[in-house]
């Protein structure tokens, strides 16, 4: 569904990500892990259209929607993101907030279904205010899956909630994106979050991934130090 090629982006003369490649297949839920500053959230936002490439091309379902002197705009790519500070609208409602920018005609039973799958069923009157930080990134999600994204980036999006919240909601989130068939990419630098989340996991430093595999081949066989250390060092 994602082909990432050779993709690059600095701020001024700070290369951020640096010729970084990968490829997603329909229905995958992967991770990028890595410490802070190495560049995670910088590679969602080129994906999401926030940024545009220096070098190298993105393309989304076979259609080419970056590469240098291309842009496609983030609102006509269908790829969705959850942040970590949920950023919902507060004066609205839960059922408001997951509804916006939706069709009337589709609305209400888009709502009602959501609700439902994200485990909120009967709360769609409440306001933000009113739920726990673990109930206001399930609205998050739905908001983020209501208009039926092919992709959904999540950028740090439990790293609010206490550590025994964090993976629970990790691997339930999984499972609602399983369901629903979504293909997800999410950022972290907790790795028992990420191998909690994804099938695959990219380790990344100094914007490049080190190593694109399965959790249990990070640990067992790491291409090389930096993978040791990093995911030696959480177990
Ligand atoms: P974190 O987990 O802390 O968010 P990250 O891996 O997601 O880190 P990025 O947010 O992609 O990293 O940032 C990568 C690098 O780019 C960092 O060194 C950061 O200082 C730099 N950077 C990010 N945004 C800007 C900006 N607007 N202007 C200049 N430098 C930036």
């Amino acid at each position: 569904i994602l082909d990432l090629q050779q993709i690059s982006y600095a701020f001024g003369s700070h290369t951020v990500v640096d010729r970084l490649s990968l490829q997603l297949a329909a229905g995958s839920i992967a991770c990028l892990l890595g410490p802070s500053g190495c560049g995670k959230t910088t590679v969602l936002r080129c994906i999401a259209g926030f940024e545009h490439v220096a070098q190298g091309s993105i393309v989304l379902e076979g259609e080419i929607v970056a590469r240098p002197g291309l842009h496609v705009a983030p609102e006509l790519r269908r790829v969705g993101m959850v942040f970590q500070d949920y950023a919902l609208f507060p004066h609205l409602t839960v059922a408001e907030n997951i509804g916006f920018g939706l069709a009337r005609s589709e609305r209400a039973a888009r709502v009602a279904s959501l609700l439902q799958t994200v485990g909120l069923a009967g709360q769609g009157s409440r306001y933000p205010h009113e739920l726990s930080g673990g109930q206001q990134q399930r609205v998050a999600l739905a908001r983020a899956l209501a208009p039926r994204p092919r992709l959904l980036l999540l950028d740090e999006p439990f790293s609010n909630l206490d550590v025994e919240l964090r993976e629970r909601l990790a691997q339930e989130v999984r499972q609602i994106l399983r369901a629903e068939g979504v293909s997800a990419i999410l950022v972290t630098h907790d790795q028992h979050e990420a191998f909690a989340f994804a099938d695959l996991v990219g380790v990344m430093h100094e914007g490049r991934i080190q190593q694109w595999d399965a959790p249990y081949n990070l640990y067992h066989r790491p291409a090389n130090r930096f993978v040791a250390d990093f995911v030696g060092q959480g177990v």
